[in-house]
């Protein structure tokens, strides 16, 4: 694959690459997009993915967000992939800045990556709104109905929930980084999540490459899209870092 060769080349010749990811990079550690519309949710909830995952919701009706939240926002079997191995490894051999993303799952982290972004927050860290106390997934995973800390306060998922604001910390973060980075590869999303889909916009540096199955508002813009699978594309190339 001739595509596959340039960017051998653009990640060769690069030392500053950030990665920017998205759902498509977890679900092919078998995480589904909750976005995607599967035939058993309307036998199960009542309202789409979006309102049970606002702030309102959460605060209205804790006990059906965490039933959600249990049931489609947690999977805790799931193992990095070569995508997030090829990212760690960057980072590792000093290519890489590190990595922005938009998912909540930690399998960056799992894969060995230290400098991650993480605009929606984790899954796995969770804390108390009364005494602000951290609990770590178990804590969620193993309540039953609305997880309490032992001061009787909820415990909320450190997840940027709809009607939220992102952290500033990790935005600065964020936005340094691409600033930066000399190759900004962005990896499984269509960049169609406000505002997530922002951020590339402070991109200066000389390769954009955009890697995802489907195409992108941005395709135009890039030096090179490849519309394939995240984990085979990068996968592919890991052998020559070996
Ligand atoms: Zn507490």
């Amino acid at each position: 694959m001739e595509k596959l060769e340039q960017l051998r080349t653009i990640i060769q010749e690069s030392n500053k690459i950030v990665f920017f990811t998205g759902a498509g990079v977890s679900t092919e550690s078998g995480i589904p997009d909750f976005r995607s519309v599967d035939g058993l949710y309307n036998q199960k909830y009542d309202y789409p993915p979006e309102t049970i995952l606002s702030h309102t919701f959460f605060l209205r009706y804790p006990e059906e967000f965490f039933r959600f939240y249990r049931d489609k926002m947690i999977y805790e079997d799931a193992k990095p992939n070569a995508a997030h191995l090829f990212m760690a490894k960057m980072e590792k051999l000093g290519k890489s800045l590190g990595v922005v993303t938009q998912n909540i799952d930690g399998l960056h982290q799992a894969a060995g990556s230290q400098r991650v972004y993480e605009l929606h927050g984790s899954i796995h860290r969770n804390y108390c709104v009364r005494c602000h106390k951290f609990h770590g997934l178990d804590a969620i995973k193993k309540a039953e109905g609305i997880p309490k800390c032992s001061c009787g306060g909820v415990i909320k998922p450190d997840v940027v929930l709809y009607e939220e604001s992102l952290n500033e910390h990790t935005i600065y973060g964020a936005i340094s980084a691409i600033e930066e980075a000399d190759c900004l590869i962005v990896c499984g999303t269509s960049l169609s999540v406000y505002p997530a889909s922002g951020f590339i916009r402070y991109f200066n540096g000389k390769h954009l490459v955009l890697l995802n199955l489907s195409a992108t508002p941005y395709d135009d813009m890039a030096n090179l899209v490849i519309h394939e699978k995240v984990g085979e594309v990068l996968g592919a190339l890991a052998a020559d870092y070996e």
